[in-house]
């Protein structure tokens, strides 16, 4: 059977649900249990992290952007114990294929101390990104375009998520890993909520205030619920996971049959299913999970960079869409 737009909300569902898999799995790392590397990661602590001395002595030779970003004794046993596992490995003859990930990760060559570089410079791309597609709709659009303040705080909102990513993937700790997964599900819901007053609130004559306040309060409370279950309940990977996808299947079903509804009247409304439909194939990237080339370039961080240019196919819709409906506000007024 030949899919079809029907059946494409099913094969993501299908998709993301192997990410989820893939990503339980990979809490459960197979490196870091390997026996080189826990007796590597004994001997480095018990020589360089158990007394107090010995601590002053590592600070004293630690560069200072090592501390800067947080490497501490044990992290940085961790690290250069992991590297010499891997050595170890590949002089056995294991292939690059078949090298273990490590408390969660694959071995990344760090960079001046950070972590992940390719995917801190893609999410810093796609902050700038963000940046430009503001500007470009504060200069394009004027500000009595009903959706005008919609697009503003949904590009501030994706500046400050790409700002925690790239913490986060400089240096992977608990709270700033934290603070990527809450900022990451606000741009999420953040694309449905734009949807729904795109699609609920606004009228010919402009935007309905009341409606447009329930849907903001209705997807606002949530986020806070979810947040808050999160931080003070219990950071559950897998609960979150399912309210990213819930979250993102439910904008993709609802922009793709509006859209397809409109597009007669509206023809740019192509950008709109494009950029809902590349990314979720871009997603594909994710459950391709594979060791990264050269050590930097991992499935995650080819996500990060597969969707810089979609943030500009998407902004390209959103002002598109924004003079379409100031035209219509401007005519309505006209007539009435
Ligand atoms: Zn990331």
């Amino acid at each position: 059977m030949k899919p079809t737009w029907k059946t494409y909300p099913y094969i993501i569902i299908l998709i993301l649900g192997s990410i989820l898999c893939l990503l339980q799995e990979v809490i459960a790392s197979e490196g870091d249990r390997h026996k080189v590397h826990r007796n590597l990661l004994r001997a480095c602590l018990n020589q360089n992290c158990s007394t107090p001395e010995q601590l002053n002595h590592f600070h004293g030779d630690q560069p200072l952007v090592l501390w800067m970003l947080g490497w501490d004794c044990k992290h940085e046993c961790r690290y250069l114990s992991m590297w010499t596992t891997v050595s170890h490995l590949i002089r056995e003859g294991t292939p690059i294929s078949s090298i273990p990930q490590f408390y969660g990760k694959w071995p990344f060559i760090r960079i001046l101390g950070v972590q992940e570089p390719a995917s801190v410079i893609f999410s810093i791309a796609n902050g700038f990104a963000q940046v430009f597609n503001i500007f470009q709709l504060r200069k394009k659009v004027p500000n009595t375009a009903p959706m005008y303040y919609v697009g503003l705080a949904q590009g501030m909102i994706a500046v400050n998520a790409w700002i925690w990513s790239t913490v986060f993937h400089s240096r992977d700790l608990a709270w700033t890993e934290k603070m990527d997964y809450y900022c990451a599900y606000s741009l999420v819901l953040s694309g449905l909520t734009a949807t729904l007053l795109r699609i609920f609130a606004v009228r010919d004559n402009g935007m309905n205030m009341k409606v447009a306040v329930g849907i903001a309060a209705v997807t606002s409370l949530f986020y806070l619920r979810h947040v808050c279950f999160l931080a003070l309940i219990r950071f559950d990977y897998g609960y979150n996971m399912k309210v990213n996808i819930t979250t993102a299947i439910l904008n993709f079903i609802l922009i793709v049959a509006w859209s397809l509804w409109n597009i007669k009247q509206q023809p740019y409304l192509w950008k709109a299913i494009a950029s809902v439909v590349t990314i979720n194939l871009c997603l594909l990237l994710e459950v391709l999970d594979f060791p990264p080339l050269w050590w930097t370039f991992d499935a995650h961080s080819l996500w990060h960079a597969s969707t810089i240019p979609i943030a500009f196919l998407y902004s390209s819709y959103f002002i598109d869409d924004c003079l379409y409906l100031d035209n219509a506000k401007i005519k309505f007024r006209k007539e009435a």
